[in-house]
């Protein structure tokens, strides 16, 4: 009889789980295409981050809870499966037969439930007597809250019944005189405090337990697809189809692509693939039904743990955006859209949409694009992506962006950089440079292909390195090295133009596709090999999205350009100008965190005999400066403070002699920042290149 409502239980049970299931996949099928490449390296994507959790661990403490009990759920899922095969089967712990295989798992299984059980009671202590600030925010209404609390009181329940099943089948089992199979280190304990009661009462609480925790469990299941818990299914299959790309790469716009190449070539745009131009239904993201699947995923598995919102410059400075709403917002509009994408009417329109009911566009904008949420997220979640997906509809088919990024498209458009400068000036920077009293001339590629000669490196000046007036002295500084250095280069002069790094990350795809394929033209007419750069932002789109455009190059940051010939030997400090200065180093978010360049600043800082002080966000870690995302040229959102402000705060808490930095948006926020605080006159504020030069004294 027993097996029998067993047999009902489990297919009522897998039914359920089976139609949640089906509805999700169900609802993927409808959304945009996500490629799926390099099984090989996303499996050890899944090995380090999903199972050996070492994206957790960055928080030691919590961190180290969230891994035992994954890895204690793991255990105990095998116990769970002999439940299954004994309930079925009519036997008792069949899996028994193991012998000492057997005794270590279930050990393990009722060790960890105690474990589960005391982190899981913290847990619940942490959402509602602490309220820990990573759980609070706009979008953590109480309903996601009790939702929170459900799934963890479940889970208290399941390791409850579990060790109380445990503890009076060994009371049992002992009572009876039969062999125990299996060992209960913590179970045992527990039944030594019911050692009174008789064999049938044992046997009852045993069966008791046994039942309440297969029925908790099949509940648990069923309830967690409608739930933040979704996770517990999700997180592992997120984390192997998670983006592999780098960090700072965004997916290229294929639609956008064509029409680019028709605008240019029109003659050839559809002949290399074969393909006819289709119609395109939507640039950009409006609403649930316009995002990819894996976008769709990401939202069903975000824990809302919220440690991308604890990290998020723009949310730390009390702007309205919290990348962890963006997830909430989609995961939610996705769900009111569910029962009409189910039944394929993908252009069901209620009124409502993403952006505008849910997202607002003041949050879209907010984004610096650090990517620092992405890097933080336990499940490899890429908020970032989203919210570009977000810009992108509202730019190229609203035409709507904040009045400084239409006014930097225009220029680039026009003058081939944000500002309004004339692209014949690009050179300007250059003039009048003088290495020991003798003129510096910068040669060009037209000029040494004109010459029959061909250049080892381009020197990538960049819009900001043209521009800027503070950074064109970087621009000189660095220039001067590679003639002390006789180093084979040339610059591109009026031939360079703007990488189009602000455009796309700004949402203006179409121009970004248009200065890259201008540019490949460019370097493909000069034979270019290897381009150096002092623009991390730059050096990103260059290294990463270029080559989605048919540009492979070797792109070096001249940090690590710099620290090579360091190390070499070719490029000899004197590390006398700076000897134990009090410095400390500002990591760009696009060179430390996104492109994993933390050791060659560092290492010339070094060799240049500072005393270096670390602030509190530092490497990967770093908090933005506030610039990048197209900041740089617009207003920024309200809050209760600029991200600029809320470096500099962090930088003069060491009492630094000079901020350091290796990109020019940083730069000038420091400057800035530095200025606001009145410290003009005792903070400096260099690039790397130009502490080299000033080292040398050239
Ligand atoms: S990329 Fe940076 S600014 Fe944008 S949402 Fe993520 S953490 Fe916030
Ligand atoms: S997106 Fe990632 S980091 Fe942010 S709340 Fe969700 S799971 Fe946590």
């Amino acid at each position: 009889m027993s097996q029998i409502i067993f047999l009902v239980l489990i297919i009522v049970a897998f039914g359920l789980l089976g139609y949640s299931f089906s509805r999700v996949f169900k609802v993927m099928k409808q959304l945009k295409p996500f490629k799926i490449k390099e099984i090989g390296k996303r499996f050890i994507k899944m090995f380090d981050v999903a199972i050996a959790q070492t994206k957790i661990m960055k928080r030691p403490v919590v961190g180290l809870m969230h891994a035992l009990v994954f890895w204690g759920f793991i255990v105990i899922l095998i116990g769970s499966l002999e439940m299954i095969i004994d309930g079925l089967a009519g036997t008792e712990r069949i899996l028994g037969a193991l012998g000492v295989i057997y005794d270590v798992i279930i050990a393990g299984g009722d060790i960890f439930a105690m474990i589960i059980a005391v982190f899981v009671l913290i847990f619940i202590l942490r959402r509602t007597i602490f309220k820990v600030t990573r759980f609070e925010g706009k979008e953590m209404i109480k309903k996601t809250h009790i939702d929170a609390l459900v799934a963890l009181s479940l889970i208290f329940i399941l390791m409850i019944t579990l060790l109380g099943m445990n503890a009076f089948y060994s009371l049992w089992i002992t009572k009876t005189g039969v062999t125990l199979v299996g060992y209960y280190p913590i179970g045992e304990k527990i039944a030594e405090l019911f050692g009174n009661i008789n064999e049938n009462q044992a046997h009852f609480w045993y069966k008791f337990n046994w039942w309440f925790h297969i029925t908790v469990i099949f509940l648990f299941a069923n309830i967690l697809p409608y739930s933040k818990h979704f996770h517990v299914f999700m997180s592992v299959p997120n984390v192997f189809l998670s983006r592999l790309e780098p960090l700072g790469k965004l997916d290229t716009m294929e639609d956008v692509k064509k029409e680019v190449k028709s605008i240019m070539n029109p003659e050839t745009a559809f002949v290399t693939d074969g393909s006819e131009p289709t119609e395109i239904a939507r640039f950009g993201v409006l609403d649930a039904q316009d995002v990819n699947w894996k976008n769709y995923l990401d939202s069903l598995s975000c824990t809302q743990c919220g440690r991308c919102t604890s990290v998020c410059p723009a949310n730390i400075t009390g702007k309205q955006l919290s990348p962890r709403k963006i997830m909430m917002d989609l995961r939610m509009r996705m769900k009111q859209k569910t029962s009409h994408l189910l039944k394929g009417e993908k252009n069901f329109e209620d009124g409502k949409f993403l952006i505008g009911n849910f997202t607002t566009e003041e949050e879209l904008w907010a984004c610096t694009t650090c990517n620092a949420c992405a890097y933080e997220c336990p499940i490899s979640i890429n908020q970032p992506n989203l919210i570009i997906e977000m810009r992108r509809y509202l730019v190229m088919e609203k035409s709507s962006a904040p009045a400084g990024l239409i006014t930097a498209f225009q220029n680039i458009e026009n003058n081939g950089a944000p500002w309004q400068f004339n692209f014949e000036d690009r050179l300007l920077c250059t003039d009048n440079l003088e290495l020991k009293g003798e003129k510096i001339c910068v040669p060009t590629m037209a000029e040494l292909q004109s010459q029959g000669k061909e250049a080892e490196y381009l020197f990538w000046i960049g819009s900001a390195g043209s521009f800027d007036d503070r950074y064109k002295k970087v621009t000189q500084s660095f220039v001067k090295i590679l003639h002390y250095l006789n180093i084979n280069y040339a610059v591109l002069g009026k031939e360079e133009s703007d990488s189009g790094d602000i455009a796309r990350r700004a949402g203006n795809e179409m121009l970004f596709q248009m200065q890259a394929f201008n540019n490949i033209e460019t370097f493909n007419r000069y034979n270019v090999k290897k381009i150096i750069t002092c623009d991390p932002h730059d050096f990103n789109t260059l290294k990463n999205e270029y080559p989605d455009f048919g540009g492979n190059y070797e792109v070096i940051h001249h940090t690590v350009f710099l620290k090579d010939l360091i190390e070499k030997e070719k490029l000899k400090l004197n590390g006398k100008m700076f000897f134990n200065k009090t410095v400390t180093y500002h990591d760009p978010c696009y060179l430390g965190r996104i492109n994993g360049e933390v050791k060659a600043p560092r290492a010339i800082l070094k060799s240049l005999n500072v005393n270096l002080k670390e602030m509190r966000r530092y490497g990967k870690n770093s908090l933005c400066c506030g610039a990048g995302g197209g900041q740089m040229f617009k207003e920024a959102e309200k809050g209760n403070k600029e991200v600029f402000i809320e470096r500099t705060e962090e930088a003069l808490e060491l009492n630094p002699e000079i901020i350091v930095t290796a990109c020019p948006f940083c730069m000038t926020m420091m400057t800035d920042g530095i200025k606001y605080k009145n410290k003009e006159e005792s903070i400096k504020n260099y690039d790397i290149a130009e502490l080299i030069s000033l080292d040398l004294e050239l």
